[in-house]
């Protein structure tokens, strides 16, 4: 199937509300440029080196989403452009991020990565250190990001059943601080899950933000 008939058929199954990431690491500017071509504006990466290489070379209208793991370190390299961050699995990351944006004058959106069930990466917040994490940031001056909500991968179960059961676990914990910390933030919005395998799943429980790649691209 064509690049643009893969996003038309996702975008049919997908409430319009929900926002389509099309996930391009390890993916060559010709690809996402046939993507740009039907109209898809959000990209997503996961390594910091590949996406400053490719950038240079595509539409500046991008807007890209930072998904991978982040070193604070690196931070640098992407926050003169980068619109989101998925990935913040620590309040020192956050603090950098923060202090790289106001260099920049810019502010970029970041989604709180929470560590679901038993997935591969041990990245992220468990959902247990959410309250604790909440009171912290709102206790932090951060003029250069917006806290936009949580960000969490289901565990590549191949049972659909505990993959619900994560998201459904995701949703709370979104829920959960919105209602008790970020009620004044209209930012905090959003609930970035759903990968190509399970994002009928996320989107069924609650997902305003679906990061796809192989169903768009093919297999890496
Ligand atoms: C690679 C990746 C995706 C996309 O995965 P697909 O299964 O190819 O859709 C989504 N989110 C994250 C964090 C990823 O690393």
């Amino acid at each position: 199937m064509s690049i643009c008939a893969s996003i038309e058929n996702i975008r049919k199954e997908i409430p319009p509300q929900v926002r389509l990431i099309a996930v391009s690491k390890k993916k060559g500017v010709d690809l996402i440029m046939q993507a740009f071509d039907c109209g898809q504006r959000a990209f997503g990466e996961n390594y910091v080196q590949e996406l400053i290489e490719k950038r240079p070379q595509l539409p500046s209208e991008i807007e890209w989403h930072f998904i991978g793991h982040l070193q604070s370190n690196k931070v640098k390299y992407i926050a003169p452009f980068v619109s989101w961050i998925h990935g913040v699995d620590s309040l020192k990351l956050l603090n950098e991020i923060n202090r790289q944006a106001l260099k920049h004058q810019r502010k970029i959106s970041c989604l709180l990565q929470m560590h679901l069930g038993d997935e591969e990466t041990k990245h992220g917040f468990s959902l247990n250190e959410a309250d604790a994490i909440a009171e912290n940031i709102l206790a932090m001056s951060l003029e250069g990001v917006h806290v936009c909500g949580v960000m969490g991968m289901g565990s590549f179960s191949d049972d659909s059943s505990i993959t619900a059961i994560e998201f459904t676990a995701l949703a709370s914990v979104f829920n959960q601080l919105k209602t008790k910390y970020f009620h004044q933030h209209p930012h905090f919005k959003e609930i970035s899950m759903g990968m190509s395998g399970d994002y009928a799943i996320a989107v069924n429980k609650g997902s305003t933000m679906v990061r796809i790649g192989s169903n768009i691209f093919g297999n890496r």
